[in-house]
């Protein structure tokens, strides 16, 4: 027997784990596989899903919005689903390594090309677009790990001048910091594995597009090749939506009073922070991220592996190599994220062996600072 809702509805969502849904006759069936509202098979939709997506796309100013189960099944659906065998795609040279290692290694077993190019001179990508004219524009709002901001109305400007689409990964930013879709990007996709779920019990990500006519191929690519999400994963990280916006400005307002303080301390020998003036992106990043300039940042200590194996083990805060956690965890990009790139292209980025990367949390700064502090003072006295 149904429970009797009536009217009412719960306040908190319901998790529905079923892989299928029971439909009373075969009009029903029809209507449902013409678009009308309900479920079938959980792998094409779900609920859970659909409240999560809905929310979101609200949030990134989004046409439609999609989850997906992992950040990188919603890349891999927005490129499968907007490219076909023997297009030329571009993408930056900074981006998270799963998605290099996609684009440079899985995609080209399929007759997709992908050149990599440096998004930060304007100019130069300007000519390589024109005379190269690709399909698609693949960037990051804010890079990993040293925080370097993509132009992302000047890209999207770009892009229309030689019919290139432009998809954007704005998993470090949030769509509270960022909304790509309102600055002239195609797609925008995140992985809610990160700060939107921000509890690191999570896998998942987002899709979203600006124009409507899209959705129904992007669907249809992550039903297909199974991209699709889990209703649990989706029902913890819809309940974390409620507080999204304040733990990504209480990180980012940590993240800010880290960075500064850390450029007083005498062991540090560089921090990179776009909140920091001295970055190179500061101003592009004050102008175009809203109320925070995010949660990562990357201090160098001089004493190279050893200095950082000294921090880690002195610190309460554990090296974790993801982001977004609530509290505050570290990362070694020369060992993890970063650990198949080439030297040079490590010494070309300053990714080098005494580079911690710090995902700041939410907790109240004092314990930061008293952590971070701690840490550093190991240093000083061995
Ligand atoms: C983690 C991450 C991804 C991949 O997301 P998963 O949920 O781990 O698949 C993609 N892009 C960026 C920038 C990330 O940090």
């Amino acid at each position: 027997m149904k429970p009797q809702l009536g009217a009412t509805w719960p306040l908190a969502s319901p998790l529905f784990t079923s892989s299928v849904y029971t439909i009373p006759d075969l009009d029903t069936l029809d209507a449902i596989n013409a678009g009308e509202a309900g479920f079938i098979y959980a792998r094409d939709a779900h609920p859970n899903a659909s409240l999560l997506a809905a929310r979101l796309a609200q949030m990134e100013g989004g046409s439609w919005g999609l989850a997906c189960g992992s950040g990188m099944a919603a890349l891999s659906t927005a490129i499968l689903a907007n490219t076909s065998q023997g297009d030329l795609l571009f993408a930056s040279d900074q981006l998270y390594g799963r998605t290099s290692q996609l684009l440079r290694s899985e995609l080209t077993r399929f007759g997709l090309t992908t050149e990599f190019h440096d998004v930060y001179t304007l100019a130069r990508l300007r000519e390589s677009l024109q005379r190269r004219k690709p399909k698609l524009l693949v960037v990051e709002t804010l890079s990993n790990p040293l925080g370097r901001v993509a132009n992302l109305p000047e890209l999207a400007a770009l892009c229309a001048e030689v019919g290139c689409r432009l998809l954007v990964d704005n998993t470090f930013a949030s769509p509270v910091l960022c909304k790509p879709l309102t600055l002239g990007a195609d797609w925008v996709m995140e992985s809610l594995t990160k700060i939107i779920g921000g509890q690191s019990d999570g896998t998942l990500g987002f899709l979203a597009g600006r124009h409507r006519d899209d959705r129904i191929h992007c669907a249809r690519v992550m039903a297909v090749w199974g991209f699709s999400s889990s209703p649990f994963d989706c029902w913890v990280t819809e309940r974390g939506l409620d507080t999204l916006t304040l733990r990504v400005q209480a990180a980012s307002a940590n993240a800010l009073r880290l960075a500064q303080w850390l450029t007083q301390q005498p062991l540090v020998k560089r921090v990179d922070y776009p909140g920091l003036p001295e970055h190179p992106d500061h101003r592009l990043a004050a102008a175009l991220l809203n109320g925070g300039f995010g949660h990562v940042l990357c201090l160098e200590l001089p004493g190279g592996r050893d200095a950082v194996n000294r921090f880690i083990r002195a610190s309460a805060m554990p090296l974790s190599p993801s982001l977004g956690h609530n509290r505050t965890t570290l990362s070694y990009p020369a060992g993890t994220s970063h650990r198949h790139d080439p030297p040079e292209n490590r010494q070309r980025l300053g990714i080098t062996e005494g580079l911690i990367r710090v995902s700041v949390g939410c907790e109240d700064w004092s314990e930061i600072v008293t952590e971070v502090d701690k840490a550093l003072h190991a240093l000083g006295n061995s």
